[in-house]
């Protein structure tokens, strides 16, 4: 088997077949589909199997179920959009009981009722090997208005919201890897952001409305990774600023207590679902000016540079290197 990223871009190939209703198909964090003249329909889907995403044993079917709606209103954040109707389809093992998948449900409505998405349907089955949930989400965004992977440009300024590596830090401390001491403050936070995290909703709508981004990706695979998507569908490179990265008390505190650098966990770990976009040069100080005015929290982390540069990270000294792709690929054999 091919890795995760070849076999969807043979797929695309081989199911390639335009429609005039298609704005967007495969290769982003929603599809678009021109459904009126004053309002595109965003679609994402996403699966999540026992055993690769979630474990019983790190994991409430609460929070499973939070986990799940939070990974594809992620999606629709990375858009610039607004969630809407909800579709859920679920394998069962006979290890689970009826009060389990209550509260699992109970998981997603609390992750997605603040945005008043209705679940309009979905499909049951039993499974023989392990419990999985597939949650399709729709949303809304204006015509021509949704943030795209490839509208990043040479120059333009890279940020992301919030911290970085909460949540691998968290799913460490919960997969009891690692269990030193660490202040249960600082536990209890970065285990909250893995079983917690945001959908940064109306940052994505912000930033469409304010026409501040040109880029957007949800972190989903991690820094690396994500970033990487960025400047494939874009066709760049990008320089990101090694003590720029915006990285919590929390896990500096937990990358300090067990020798790790905390700047690997915020460029690899996965799941946070900030937002990672661009900013065009010229509009940078609009932008850091109407930021200030909000609750956002946005971080300046470095810059698109032209394409042959590739990835690199660039540190206070003025150094580069490349980037490692270290972030998470299913099907990916280590190197
Ligand atoms: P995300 O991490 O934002 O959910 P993915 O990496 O899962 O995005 O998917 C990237 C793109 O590939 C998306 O447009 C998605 O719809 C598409 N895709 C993923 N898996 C498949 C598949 N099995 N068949 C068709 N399209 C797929
Ligand atoms: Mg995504």
């Amino acid at each position: 088997m091919s890795g995760e990223f070849d076999l969807i871009r043979r797929l695309q190939a081989q199911t390639a077949k335009p429609d005039r209703q298609v704005a967007l198909g495969i290769g982003d964090d929603t599809a678009i589909l021109k459904t009126s003249s004053t309002e595109w329909t965003l679609i994402t889907t996403d699966l999540l199997a026992e055993g690769v995403h979630f474990d019983f044993a790190t994991s409430s079917c609460e929070n499973i179920g939070y986990r799940a709606a939070i990974a594809n209103l992620s999606d629709i954040a990375a858009m610039g959009g607004t969630p809407r109707f909800m579709l859920v389809a679920i394998a069962i093992p006979s290890t689970c009981s009826t009060t389990q998948i209550h509260q699992l449900y109970r998981g997603m409505m609390q992750a997605s009722s603040p945005y008043r998405v209705c679940l309009v349907g979905g499909d049951t089955s039993a499974s023989k090997h392990g419990l999985f949930l597939s949650i399709t989400l729709t949303g809304v965004v204006r015509p021509k208005r949704a943030l795209l992977r490839s509208g990043a440009r040479v120059g333009d300024r890279l940020y992301v919201t919030g911290t970085l590596g909460d949540s691998r830090a968290g799913l460490d401390l919960l997969s009891a890897r690692r269990c030193r001491h660490l202040p249960a403050s600082h536990t209890r936070f970065l285990r909250h952001r893995h079983h917690r995290p945001s959908a940064r909703i109306a940052e994505g709508q912000w930033l469409v409305k304010h026409g501040l981004a040109g880029a957007a990706i949800d972190l989903s695979d991690g820094l690396t990774g994500d970033l990487r998507h960025i400047c494939e569908e874009s066709g760049v490179g990008a320089d990101v600023l090694k003590g720029g990265l915006p990285i919590s008390p929390a896990c500096r505190a937990y990358a300090a207590a067990y020798g790790l650098s905390p700047q690997d966990i915020a460029l690899q770990g996965g799941e946070d679902y900030e937002l990672l976009f661009t900013v065009p040069a010229d509009q940078q100080s609009r932008f850091e000016r109407l930021a200030g005015k909000t609750p956002f929290h946005f971080t300046w982390i470095g810059t698109i540079t032209p394409r042959r540069s590739g990835l690199r990270l660039r540190t206070e000294q003025g150094t580069t290197s490349p980037l490692p792709l270290t972030s998470y690929e299913h099907f990916r054999r280590p190197s």
